[in-house]
C-alpha cells in the first residue's frame, strides 16, 4: 500500500534519523532476550479454520494495516535490537496483496541482520509463490495441514480444497524449500489421524509439529470438547514409535523428538499441557502495528504510532517500555469449566 505524502515525509525524515537509534538487546523483567518477531502482514485469510476463527469474521479495514515501508522499518528497529529471526504470518500472509515485495525486501537481510526469514501459510496459494519465496531468501515455510482426509480437510478449514495445499507442498519442496507440517490435534476430528500424518510427513521429508488448541477468540464452537492433551497423544504414538527426545530447538515453543521407524522430526507445542514460557523468546507484530509480548496476554505497545510520531527513536523507546511489559507467561489452562485464559484475540490477529 503507497504512504500517503505526509507519511512519506515522516518516512525519509524517520529514516535520517536512524543513526540515533539503539543497538542495546531486547531484554525482559525476567531476562530473557527476544531474538524472535513474528509480524501478522493480514488478519484475513481464505480459509476459516474452525478452532481458529468464526465462520463470519470482520477483518480489519485496510487503512488500518501497515504499509510495507512501515512495516521494513519497524523490523529493521528490531534486527538492529538483536531479533535473527523473523516469521511472516496472519491471517493467510500470501492473500496480502502483492505481498512477495515485502518478503523480497526483508529477505535482503537475511546473511546480514537476519538469519532467518520463514513463514507460516496454509498453503492455498503455495504453488504460485514457491520458486519467488526461495528465490527472495526464505528456506522454510511452516505449512498448516489438519487432516489428509479431503473431506475433513474441508469441513476443519470450511473452505479450503486438500488437493490445492498438497500441492503448494509439493512445489514448495520442488523449489528447495524445507516445509514443516503443523497439524492442531483435535479430539474427535483428526485424533485418529495423527500416526497416518506422522507417516506421511516423515515420509517425504518434513518435520510434523502437533499443536494444542488454545483458547484464542470466539469461534462459535466450544474448545472444550475438541481439546486434546499433547501428553496423551504422546504416550499414544510412544506405544507404536520409538521416541527420543531431542535437545535441539529451532527457537521457537516446540520440544522435538526424533522417531527411529521414520527418521523423521516431531514436534509438540503444548501450551495447555506444559508451558514453556520461562524460555520465551518472542514477541508479536498485529497488521495495524500493535506489538503484543504474548500471544495469550494484553500487554502490548503501539509501534505504529511510535513510528508515525518519532520514527527510529520512537520505536526504540517503546520497545524498551515493551520488555518491562512483557509478562511472565501466558494463563491458558483446563479449568472447571473448560478451557480458559482468552485473551480476546484470535490467533489471526496477533500472528500464529
Ligand atoms: N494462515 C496461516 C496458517 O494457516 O498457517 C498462518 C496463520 S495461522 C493463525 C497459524 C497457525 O495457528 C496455524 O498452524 C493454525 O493451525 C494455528 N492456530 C490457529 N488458531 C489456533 C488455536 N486457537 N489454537 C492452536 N492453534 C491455532
Amino acid at each position: 500500500m503507497p504512504l500517503c505524502c505526509r507519511h512519506q515525509r515522516r518516512y525519509v525524515a524517520a529514516m535520517r534519523s536512524t543513526n540515533q537509534a539503539s543497538a542495546a538487546p531486547l531484554i525482559d523483567g525476567f531476562g530473557r532476550q527476544v531474538t524472535y518477531l513474528r509480524v501478522s502482514v493480514t488478519d484475513r485469510c481464505d480459509f476459516r479454520c474452525t478452532y481458529c476463527m468464526a465462520e463470519r469474521m470482520t477483518f480489519l479495514p485496510k487503512s488500518e494495516i501497515l504499509s510495507f515501508e512501515e512495516l521494513e522499518a519497524i523490523t529493521l528497529a528490531f534486527m538492529r535490537r538483536g531479533v535473527r529471526k523473523l516469521r511472516l504470518t496472519g491471517g493467510e500472509p500470501l492473500v496480502r496483496r502483492d505481498v512477495m515485495k515485502l518478503i523480497g525486501t526483508l529477505g535482503r537481510h537475511v546473511g546480514s541482520g537476519l538469519d532467518e526469514l520463514t513463514l507460516t501459510t496454509n498453503g492455498s496459494r503455495l504453488a504460485g509463490h514457491a520458486p519467488e519465496l526461495a528465490a527472495a531468501g526464505v528456506r522454510r515455510v511452516n505449512v498448516s495441514l489438519d487432516s489428509l482426509d479431503p473431506a475433513k480437510f474441508a469441513t476443519i478449514t470450511r473452505r479450503g480444497r486438500l488437493e490445492t495445499v498438497l500441492a503448494g507442498i509439493e512445489a514448495a519442496t520442488a523449489a528447495g524449500l524445507r516445509v514443516k507440517i503443523n497439524m492442531v490435534a483435535l479430539k474427535g476430528v483428526n485424533q485418529d489421524e495423527i500416526a497416518d500424518m506422522l507417516i506421511w510427513a516423515h515420509g517425504r521429508g518434513h518435520d510434523l509439529t502437533l499443536i494444542e488448541t488454545m483458547p484464542l477468540g470466539e469461534t462459535g464452537l466450544d474448545r472444550t470438547e475438541t481439546h486434546l492433551p499433547l501428553t496423551e497423544v504422546r504416550d499414544r504414538l510412544a506405544s507404536r514409535f520409538t521416541l527420543t527426545r531431542l535437545a535441539e530447538r529451532t527457537g521457537g515453543p516446540a520440544r522435538y523428538f526424533s522417531v527411529a521407524e521414520t527418521g523423521g522430526r516431531l514436534g509438540f507445542i503444548t501450551p495447555l499441557s506444559h508451558n514453556f514460557c520461562e524460555s520465551c523468546n518472542r514477541v508479536r507484530l498485529t497488521a495495524t502495528g500493535k506489538l503484543y509480548l504474548c500471544l495469550g496476554q494484553e500487554d502490548h505497545v503501539d509501534l505504529r504510532a511510535a513510528w508515525r510520531q518519532d520514527g527510529p527513536v520512537g520505536v526504540d523507546q517503546a520497545l524498551d517500555r515493551a520488555m518491562i511489559l512483557k509478562p511472565k507467561g501466558h494463563d491458558f489452562h483446563i479449568g472447571r469449566l473448560g478451557i480458559a485464559g482468552d485473551p480476546g484475540r484470535h490467533m489471526s490477529v496477533t500472528g500464529g
